[in-house]
């Protein structure tokens, strides 16, 4: 149900924004409609119509932006987690493959090297370039933006 929000927020910002250009239309008309000879309407349905299109049209842009958003980084997140798994078999069948050793393989020190701190805690990674104790779960540095 909730799955594709980004998709979804996309579609909901395009009903929305039709939804007001038709609202506005429909507004436009019944001023129109209200008005005859001595009380001329045209401009006010005019502008109606105008703002109310522009008004619904730009406010989409929020909405579909939103959605745009949400879907890049579900595509960002994706990316990176097939990326990491692209990386860890490379890892394993390099490291199987020129060793015969028969102990299992090690995960790549990348993956697996949790730096440990002084007080014994597992927190992290420690940059080359700059020493800086990261957070385990960020790719880069956060001093120096150095991969780790
Ligand atoms: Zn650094």
């Amino acid at each position: 149900m909730f799955e594709n929000i980004g998709g979804k927020i996309k579609s909901l910002a395009k009903v929305i924004c039709w939804i007001g250009i038709i609202a506005s239309i429909i507004g436009a008309i019944a001023i129109w409609a209200a008005g005859d000879r001595w009380n001329p309407t045209f401009l006010p349905g005019l502008l109606t119509l105008v703002v109310g299109c522009l008004g619904s049209w730009l406010g989409s842009f929020f909405t579909y932006g939103l959605g745009e958003l949400i879907e890049s980084t579900q595509q960002n997140a994706y990316t990176n987690t097939q990326i990491l798994e692209h990386l860890r078999k490379n890892g394993e069948s390099g490291k199987s493959s020129s060793k015969s050793d028969p102990s299992p393989a090690p995960t790549p020190s990348y993956f697996s090297r949790p730096h440990t701190t002084s007080s014994g805690t597992t927190s992290g990674w420690r940059c080359k370039q700059c020493d800086t104790l990261n957070a385990a779960t960020s790719l880069y540095c956060k001093d120096c933006g150095t991969s780790r």
